[in-house]
Order: C-alpha cells, then sequence, then structure tokens
C-alpha cells in the first residue's frame, strides 16, 4: 500500500471544505487504507482527507496504537451528534502543521455518527484524547485547522512558526 504525501500547511487545500462520500466502493478502502498506512508512518494518530489532498468526507485515526494496541477506526461523513457543556484544554498535534504545538479548549466528550466502509451507521461515545481526534480530524473536513482555536495571544505566539512553515 502507498503512503500518500502529507499536504503541508498554508496549502490552500487544507482550507477547503469537503464533500460527502458517495460511493462505498473499493476505491474507498484503498484510499482508507492507504491513509492508515501514511498516519501510522508519519507517526501520528490521526489524518484527514484534505491531507492527503481528497477532499471528501472521510478521516482515519487510531489513539492506541502508540501505546502497542491497535484500534483503527474509518469515518466517512462524520458528525457530531452531542457533545459536552464544559470544555477540557488539550495540546494538539497536526501533521500538516508540523512542530507547531496547539493547546486548545473543546468538549471533553462527544458523540460521534458517521458511515463505515460497508455503509453502516455507527454511533459512538468519545472520552478524553479519542474526542480531541475526532474533532480535530472533523474540523479538517470543514478546512478548520487547530490553530485556529487558538485564544489570540497564543495565535500571536506561534506566529513565526507558520510563518517559516510557509516560507520553506
Ligand atoms: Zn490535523
Amino acid at each position: 500500500m502507498p503512503i500518500l504525501p502529507i499536504v503541508q500547511f498554508p496549502d490552500p487545500m487544507l482550507r477547503r471544505p469537503c464533500t460527502p462520500v458517495t460511493a462505498f466502493d473499493a476505491a474507498l478502502r484503498q484510499l482508507a487504507a492507504d491513509m492508515l498506512e501514511t498516519m501510522y508512518a508519519a507517526p501520528g494518530r490521526g489524518l484527514a482527507g484534505p491531507q492527503v489532498a481528497v477532499p471528501r468526507r472521510v478521516f482515519v485515526m487510531d489513539c492506541t496504537w502508540k501505546e502497542g494496541t491497535r484500534s483503527p477506526r474509518v469515518c466517512v461523513n462524520p458528525e457530531i451528534v452531542a457533545a459536552s457543556d464544559t470544555l477540557a484544554v488539550q495540546t494538539e498535534g497536526c501533521l500538516s502543521i508540523p512542530g507547531v504545538p496547539a493547546a486548545v479548549a473543546r468538549p471533553d466528550w462527544i458523540v460521534l455518527r458517521w458511515t463505515d466502509l460497508d455503509g453502516t451507521t455507527v454511533q459512538a461515545r468519545m472520552d478524553g484524547f479519542e474526542a480531541v481526534c475526532a474533532q480535530h480530524e472533523l474540523d479538517h473536513l470543514n478546512g478548520r485547522l487547530c490553530i485556529d482555536l487558538l485564544p489570540e495571544d497564543d495565535r500571536i505566539a506561534i506566529s513565526p512558526l507558520l510563518a517559516a512553515l510557509g516560507s520553506s
């Protein structure tokens, strides 16, 4: 399976809202397999369509593999159907914005609904880092990046790092 190139900030591809997946076919399976392989090789815990130049509503994630147990998820056409009122701050990294950690506040649990590769609707409650990861990846499908969620002071603080990425 090929490892795909990861689109890097500030590529405009990362700002493009993605369109829904409509065909649950061999091509989608291959894309999901390639995205997981690319994510593991990066190495990372989540990867969304636009990060591999595919502007479709699909992301992959695995929040446990770095601790020794693989639990890959492929989330097609995902949506958040419930979220906590309370927010938690966690530091996020993004494979498209390397070396720029972002301490972002998000709901600390969500209920995510998505379609799996067989076209079956799945729903799960996610907590902790898994909730963070799913929200981060879902944002990618709407052209939103974790750095967008930073408070103004933090955004100013990372702007030299972002400028360096843009000029390389
Ligand atoms: Zn990301």
